[in-house]
C-alpha cells in the first residue's frame, strides 16, 4: 500500500521531514518547492509507513485503498511528477535544521499584528526560544484570518488547519488580544515602545476592483467577501440581501483562479442556489491560474454518486496544446480539461460553465448589474456579478521581512496575495530569522521595552476598543 497526496495540500511540507525513507517531494530547497501546488509521494518508494498522515494538518494525504473514484486522478499526477523529477536518492534528508539559540540573553518579547496563518506560524517560530514571549493582536472577535473566513467551507480538510492553529495559540508564553485594530484600538508605535519587536501579518485588504465601467453597482462584489459572507464573517451580513436575486438564476464569475472556482461552487450550491454559474477567464484555458489539484476537484462535482451533482463544462476555446517539455502535471490537467470540454450538460442540474478567452469591458445595468459586455460587444445577462481578479496590496519595502530593525512583516501583507496557506510557514520562518539576527545583534525598537512588562500593555487597551 502506498500514500498519497489529495487536493487540499497546502504545500507546508510537515510530511516531508516526517517520511523516513525521503519518498516525498519536492522537499524545501529542492527545485520547484518555492511554487509547487501541492507535494507528490513515490508510491514506488513509500513503505506506507503512516508517519506523513500524522503530520500533515489538514488531512491531505490518505492511502490509495482509499481513494475515492474522483481522487484517481491524484495517482496520476504524483506518477507524472515522479516521471520527470526521479529523485533517486532514498537517504532520509535531515531537513530539520539544528535549533538555532539566542546569543544574548531574554526576556524579550514580541508582538504580533493580526492572528491569521501568517502571524501564528510567526509567533510558533518565535515561541520556540524560551526566551521570548509573544503577544498577538487580532483586530477580529475570532483568530485565523483568512483560514477561518476565506477557505471555501466545502473545503472541510484544508479547515481543519484550525487545530494546528489552536495548539500554536495554546502555548504557554503566547497571549492573544483579540477585537484590537492596531491603528485604530493601539498605534503601532505604542507597540513599538513596549516589545523589543514588532511584526505585521495583517494580510492583504480587500478584493481588487474589477477596474471597467459599472464595477460599483449594486449586485456586483468581490469573491474573498462572498467567501467570508459565507464563513459567518461578522462584516458581511448584508451581503445576503444582494445573493437573494440569484436564487435560480445565474452568476458570472470574473477570474480563473481557485479563489474563483470557490466562488463557482458556492453559488451554485445549497446556500445561494444560482443555476448556473459561468467563470470568465480574460486569457486562453492554458493562463488559467486554478491549480491542477482544484481542477480535480472541480471535475468530480459532477460524480452521479454526490448527493447534490452539479454539471461543470468547459464551453469554448481549443484543448491546450500539449507543451513540447511538459511540466509535471500537465499531462493530467489537459486530459480534465479535454474531459470537461467534451461533457453535455444533465438537464435539470445545476451548472458551472467555463468561458476563456472572454474579457470583460464593462458590467451593464441600470440600478444594478444585469449583465456584463465582453470584448467582441456580446453582453452576457446575470444576476450577480463576482470579481475573482485577486486582492489590492500595498507593498512595504523589506529584506527578508526586515522593514527596519525591530519591525517586520510577513506573510501577504509582506509577498502580497500569492501561495498557499502552508507558504506562510516558509515566509514567517525567513521573518524571524531576520528577527533573530537583529535581537542578536542588539538591534530592535528604539525605547528600553523591559521598563514595559506586560501588565502595561492590558493597562494601555483598558477603556479602548479591546475584548
Ligand atoms: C477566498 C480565499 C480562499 C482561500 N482558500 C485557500 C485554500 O483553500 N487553501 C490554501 O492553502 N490557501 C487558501 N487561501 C490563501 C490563504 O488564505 C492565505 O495564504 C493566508 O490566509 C494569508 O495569511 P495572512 O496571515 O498573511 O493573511 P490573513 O489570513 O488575511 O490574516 C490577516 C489577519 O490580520 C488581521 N488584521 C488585519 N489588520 C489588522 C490590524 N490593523 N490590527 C489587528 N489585526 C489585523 C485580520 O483580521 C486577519 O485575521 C485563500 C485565500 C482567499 C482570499
Ligand atoms: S507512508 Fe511513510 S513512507 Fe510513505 S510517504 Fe508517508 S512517511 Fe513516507
Ligand atoms: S499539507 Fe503539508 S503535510 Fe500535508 S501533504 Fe501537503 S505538504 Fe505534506
Amino acid at each position: 500500500m502506498a500514500y498519497v497526496v489529495t487536493q487540499s495540500c497546502c504545500s507546508d511540507a510537515s510530511c516531508v521531514v516526517a517520511c523516513p525513507v525521503n519518498c516525498i517531494h519536492p522537499a524545501p530547497g529542492e527545485p520547484g518547492f518555492a511554487e509547487a501546488e501541492m507535494v507528490f509521494i513515490d508510491a514506488e518508494t513509500c513503505v506506507g509507513c503512516g508517519a506523513c498522515v500524522t503530520a500533515c494538518p489538514v488531512g491531505a494525504i490518505v492511502p490509495d485503498t482509499r481513494l475515492r473514484e474522483d481522487q484517481r486522478a491524484f495517482v496520476d499526477l504524483a506518477a507524472e511528477y515522479y516521471d520527470v523529477f526521479p529523485h533517486r536518492d532514498r537517504t532520509p534528508v535531515a531537513l530539520v535544521p539544528r535549533q538555532r539559540r539566542l546569543r544574548r540573553p531574554g526576556p524579550f518579547r514580541v508582538a504580533v499584528v493580526g492572528a491569521g496563518p501568517a502571524g501564528l506560524y510567526a509567533a510558533d517560530e518565535l515561541l520556540k526560544h524560551p526566551e521570548i514571549d509573544v503577544e498577538v493582536f487580532e483586530r477580529l472577535d475570532v483568530p485565523h484570518g483568512l483560514a477561518r473566513f476565506g477557505v471555501a467551507a466545502d473545503h472541510v480538510e484544508t479547515r481543519r488547519v484550525a487545530r494546528l492553529f489552536e495548539q500554536i495559540t495554546a502555548q504557554p508564553g503566547l497571549r492573544l488580544h483579540l477585537g484590537v485594530e492596531v491603528g485604530r484600538d493601539v498605534t503601532p508605535e505604542e507597540l513599538e515602545t513596549r516589545f523589543d519587536a514588532v511584526v505585521h501579518a495583517t494580510g492583504a485588504p480587500a478584493d481588487r476592483r474589477l477596474g471597467v465601467p459599472g464595477d460599483s453597482l449594486p449586485g456586483v462584489l468581490g469573491a474573498t467577501a462572498l467567501a467570508e459572507w459565507s464563513n459567518a464573517h461578522p462584516a458581511r451580513r448584508d451581503l445576503a440581501a444582494e445573493l437573494v436575486a440569484v436564487d435560480g438564476g445565474r452568476a458570472v464569475v470574473i477570474g480563473a483562479g481557485n479563489v474563483a472556482l470557490d466562488a463557482a461552487r458556492l453559488l451554485v450550491g445549497p446556500m445561494v442556489g444560482a443555476r448556473e454559474v459561468l467563470v470568465l477567464g480574460r486569457r486562453g484555458v492554458d493562463a488559467a491560474a486554478f491549480t491542477t489539484p482544484e481542477l480535480v476537484g472541480l471535475v468530480g462535482l459532477a460524480d452521479p454518486s454526490r448527493p447534490d451533482p452539479v454539471d461543470v463544462l468547459l464551453e469554448s476555446g481549443p484543448a491546450p496544446v500539449p507543451e513540447p517539455f511538459p511540466a509535471p502535471g500537465s499531462g493530467v490537467r489537459s486530459r480534465l480539461l479535454t474531459e470537461l470540454a467534451q461533457r453535455r450538460p444533465a438537464p435539470g442540474r445545476p451548472r458551472i460553465v467555463l468561458r476563456f478567452d472572454s474579457p470583460v469591458t464593462e458590467v451593464t445595468g441600470g440600478d444594478r448589474a444585469r449583465g456584463v459586455r465582453l470584448a467582441d460587444g456580446s453582453v452576457v445577462e446575470t444576476d450577480l456579478v463576482v470579481g475573482a481578479i485577486g486582492q489590492d496590496w500595498a507593498p512595504v519595502a523589506h529584506q527578508r521581512g526586515r522593514v527596519r530593525p525591530g519591525v517586520y512583516v510577513t506573510g501577504w501583507a509582506k509577498r502580497g496575495p500569492t501561495g498557499f496557506l502552508g507558504t506562510n510557514k516558509a515566509c514567517a520562518q525567513e521573518t524571524v530569522g531576520a528577527l533573530l539576527d537583529d535581537l542578536d545583534a542588539g538591534l530592535g525598537t528604539a525605547s528600553s521595552p523591559h521598563a514595559h512588562p506586560s501588565r502595561r500593555v492590558r493597562g494601555l487597551l483598558t477603556g479602548r476598543n479591546s475584548r
